[in-house]
């Protein structure tokens, strides 16, 4: 019988395992691939991420570091340089593989190369049955991703409107040339999807390049890829990769008594940005901790509680608010994007208030404010749409 079972290597389930390990939970952890693994992502990982790791990223994994932000609309774009870095871009077959490696350091058990069927909540404990064997544990984590159907043993499926698709693309070209042409830069393209965006992330070695759109929306999502990326001059015959982003804000269920979910299982996604890598680590260092304190103090099952509360606290409003901004900017797009690059100060107040104070309802309270309760919506359809950057 193990303390604390979890389902997936990837950050979450990996940050899960390393608390666990720390706290002195036994703890078995099983991973359906064997690592390193590709992962369908932008791999942009922000300074929040950063913040709750307990050890250094080493250099090694750090392609760039990321101070500028670009957001197109219609063809035009406005810019912005912190002096700061905002977030780093990593590969995540690598970064998954070192998350990895950092929870097995602790001791724990880890498998690679299983996959769970099922996990059968009983009085006691779980029981977990997996291709390879059937294992007990008084809890089980459930950190799959977006994919798989274990969490549907917590909460039912998401709608259309409650998930996005993600379609994306690695495109290699000479470093030297990928540096020269966005030095650090996000970029961040408005107008391709509804509910969404398109990117080109400049990595080391390769673009990664992609669009992500609010489910319901997207009836030809690869087309919508494969013109995008043409537009940009990025065409080629380079294999596109798809997976679902949960939108985080949606109040879902995250535990039954013995069961927990964490990361993109959770639902734990910033609706707005797409960001997930550091909810997903978040929350499973959360649910790890919460286990370890019933297991530790003898506590009842109801004090899984807290891993909620605990969520809520962190994040959880902050995503709701994401979602909040997502749907206002979303369904006024020709208003809210031509506003948004029109305005240098807009990207400027977001990267501040929301990017690197993670303060979401402070930003909408001065969009509404300053934009929305001042101009009337007649006048910001006015805008002609000149660079904001020679504003
Ligand atoms: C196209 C795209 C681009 C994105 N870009 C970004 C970005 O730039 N920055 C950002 O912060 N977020 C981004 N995200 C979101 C981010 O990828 C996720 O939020 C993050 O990966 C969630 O981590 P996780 O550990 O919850 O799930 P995952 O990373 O999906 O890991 C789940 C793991 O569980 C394993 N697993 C699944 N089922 C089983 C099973 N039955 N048994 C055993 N193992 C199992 C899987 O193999 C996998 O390794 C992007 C998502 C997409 C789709």
């Amino acid at each position: 019988m193990y303390d604390l079972i979890i389902v997936g290597g990837g950050p979450s389930g990996a940050a899960a395992g390393r608390t666990a390990g720390i706290r002195g939970l036994s703890t078995l952890l099983l991973e359906k691939d064997k690592f390193p693994r590709y992962k369908a992502c932008g791999g942009a990982f922000s300074s929040y991420g950063l913040s709750c790791l307990d050890f250094k990223l080493p250099e090694s994994i750090i392609e760039r570091n990321i101070s500028k932000v670009r957001v197109y609309f219609k063809g035009r774009f406005v810019e912005v340089m912190k002096e700061t870095n905002l977030a780093l871009f990593i590969s995540r077959n690598v970064f998954d593989n070192f998350l990895l490696e950092k929870a097995r350091e602790t001791g724990i058990e880890v498998h690679t190369g299983e996959k769970v069927l099922d996990c059968i909540e009983k009085e006691d404990y779980v029981e977990v049955k997996t291709t390879d064997n059937t294992y007990l544990g008084r809890f089980v984590l459930i950190a799959e991703g977006s994919g798989g159907t274990l969490k549907y043993r917590v909460r039912p499926r998401d709608k259309r409107t409650e998930y996005g698709l993600g379609l994306v693309s690695e495109i290699p070209d000479e470093d030297g040339l990928i540096s020269n042409q966005f030095p650090g830069t996000i970029n961040i393209h408005f107008g391709v999807t509804q509910g969404g965006y398109g990117w080109i992330f400049p990595h080391e070695g390769y673009y990664s390049a992609g669009i992500v759109g609010t489910a319901q929306y997207l009836e030809h999502p690869k087309k919508v890829l494969l013109d995008f990326l043409q537009e940009n001059g990025l065409s080629g015959n380079f294999p596109v990769r798809s997976h679902i982003i949960p939108k985080g804000g949606v109040k879902r269920k995250i535990i039954n008594s013995r069961l927990l979910l964490s990361g993109d299982a959770a639902g734990f996604v910033d609706a707005f940005s797409g960001e997930g890598i550091a909810y997903a680590i978040r929350s499973g260092q959360l649910a790890a901790e919460a286990v370890a304190d019933i297991i530790m103090y003898s506590l009842k099952l109801s004090s899984l509680k807290a891993y909620e509360s605990g969520c809520r606290q962190e994040f959880g409003n902050y995503l709701a608010s994401s979602l909040k901004l997502e749907k206002i900017m979303h369904r006024f797009p020709e208003v809210s994007f031509k506003l948004a690059v029109s305005n240098k100060e807009i990207l400027d107040k977001y990267l501040d208030e929301v990017i690197m104070n993670r303060n979401y309802k402070d930003y909408v309270r001065w969009l509404l404010l300053n934009f929305c309760l001042t101009e009337p919506v007649s006048k910001i359809k006015s805008l002609t749409l000149e660079r904001a950057d020679k504003d």
